[in-house]
């Protein structure tokens, strides 16, 4: 049985479907630059979420989406919109910055191995949908206008702390004199916002006779709405997003619906360098390329991030890389050895597999699984489907004879015979094949 630790009830709890299909929406990538390792590593923990709900024999539509307006640079209503900011920044247009980085995204995506969504909403195809929504609010008295936009107010909808368990005294008491002096309360938000004459915002809309675009926070509440239908199962996101951007989904979708958005929300917490978080303002990031430039593979990044868990905090270290990297080349190395002898398996895999990451997605306990039991190449494939390492793929293919030497060379180095270890070695490079001594034992690779 799954269990998953839930936002809404801050515990781990049994996972109880909503239907026959599993419905989950995963907030995507603001689409104006390079996104970091840090925000990779919250795809690759959904990635798993994913593939375990399968494992575990559930049906799935998954919705991310693509965030290409409405993002200001405050995550707030104030501030650039992140859009325009990238295009002045590259002297290109919106549309060509948010296209160069989908494609960008996509690529990386791809290169980590991640399950493919079964929608990808980029925002600014829901515009016309935007418009209904807050038509809808308003209507149902949610919403108020101001010089700037549409406004939400957050003091119509009753449960509006809870899910942040927001203060919301200390919020209103704490709000910037002079900012918006027309919003009602601090926590509110805008919904649209209006272009004022003579500003830029090359993406606009035209709406309520004025020119415009959609708040950030409405994206999500539409396309859910849309391509899902609400209440959703599972609803994901970094932690970032808990007191406000997730806050506000909620709220747009009862003010739209009556109905609660998502029944689970599950939350990553950061991934930090030398302790702070990865991120483009404080000018620490690493992007999956960078990584790439110092010898360390898509793969070996998720075998990294998976080898911890999604609520913890992730001091992201070369060395910790390095070990990762190793312990992906150790297990193809054994499955290449399955090619060479029969390995059995052990009992039960699967379920014990399924057992581990069934408690709210311990892939490191599964991971020590895989360390410490013998695995058939079936067995293999099931690590696989539920990883997707690509580590069958990628396994060496070697010959019956290049496969004795590795072992007369093993057992040459633990006689102590360094002079023949190092011959054999020798006769390995020439074949194309280099053996390193670690302490998980030796470990060959194709040149
Ligand atoms: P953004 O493109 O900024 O909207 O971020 C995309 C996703 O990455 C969001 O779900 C963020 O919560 C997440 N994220 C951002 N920084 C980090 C980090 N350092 N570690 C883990 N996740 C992050
Ligand atoms: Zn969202």
């Amino acid at each position: 049985m799954l269990k998953i630790y839930n936002t809404v009830e801050r515990k781990i709890e049994d996972f109880k479907p909503l239907g026959e299909v599993i419905k989950i929406y995963t907030c995507g990538p603001t689409v104006y630059g390079f996104q970091h390792i840090g925000n990779y590593a919250s795809y690759i923990y959904w990635d798993l979420l994913i593939r375990t709900l399968k494992l575990n024999g559930f049906n799935v539509k998954r919705v991310l989406n693509f965030t290409d307006v409405g993002h200001l640079t405050s995550d707030g209503d104030e501030g650039e919109d992140k859009l325009e900011k990238g295009a002045a920044r590259e002297g290109k247009s919106v549309y060509e910055i948010a296209k160069f980085y989908s494609e960008d995204f996509l690529r990386n995506y791809h290169a980590l191995n991640l399950t493919e969504p079964d929608v990808i909403a980029k925002a600014t195809d829901y515009i016309e949908d935007d418009m209904k929504a807050v038509d809808k609010m308003t209507e149902n008295g949610f919403t108020y206008e101001t010089a700037d936009g549409i406004y939400f107010d957050t003091s119509k909808f009753e449960k509006y702390a809870d899910f942040a368990k927001l203060d919301l005294s200390g919020l209103q008491a704490g709000a910037r004199v002079g900012f918006s002096s027309e919003k009602k309360n601090a926590s509110d938000f805008a919904v649209w916002k209006f272009i004022q004459p003579g500003e830029k915002h090359a993406m606009r809309w035209d709406y309520l006779g004025r020119p415009g675009y959609p708040g950030w926070h409405l994206e999500c509440s539409t396309i859910i709405d849309k391509e899902l239908g609400s209440p959703i199962d599972i609803h994901t996101g970094g932690i970032d997003h808990i007191p406000v951007h997730h806050t506000n989904e909620i709220a747009q979708t009862f003010a739209m619906t009556g109905r609660e958005l998502a029944k689970y929300w599950l939350h990553c917490n950061f991934i930090t360098i030398d302790g702070e978080k990865v991120s483009k303002s404080l000018g620490n990031i690493y992007t999956l390329d960078d990584l790439a430039k110092k010898g360390f593979s898509a793969m070996d990044y998720k075998m990294w991030v998976l080898s911890g868990h999604y609520q913890g905090t992730r001091n992201f270290t070369f060395e910790s890389l390095e070990a990762a990297k190793i312990r992906r080349l150790n297990w193809r190395n054994r499955i290449a050895e399955c090619y060479q002898k029969n390995v059995k398996g052990i009992n039960d895999f699967k379920e014990k597999l399924l057992d581990a990451v069934n408690s709210n997605l311990n892939s490191a306990e599964a991971f020590a699984l895989i360390d410490n039991e013998e695995l058939s190449l079936k067995q293999w494939g099931i690590v696989d489907e539920l990883f997707g390492l690509r580590l069958i793929e990628e396994s060496p293919k070697i010959s019956e004879e290049t496969y004795a030497l590795i072992k007369e060379r093993e057992m040459a180095r633990k006689e102590k015979n360094f002079a023949r270890s190092d011959e054999i070695r020798d006769e390995l490079i020439k074949q194309g094949i280099t053996v390193k001594d670690t302490p998980e034992g030796p470990i060959w690779q194709y040149i």
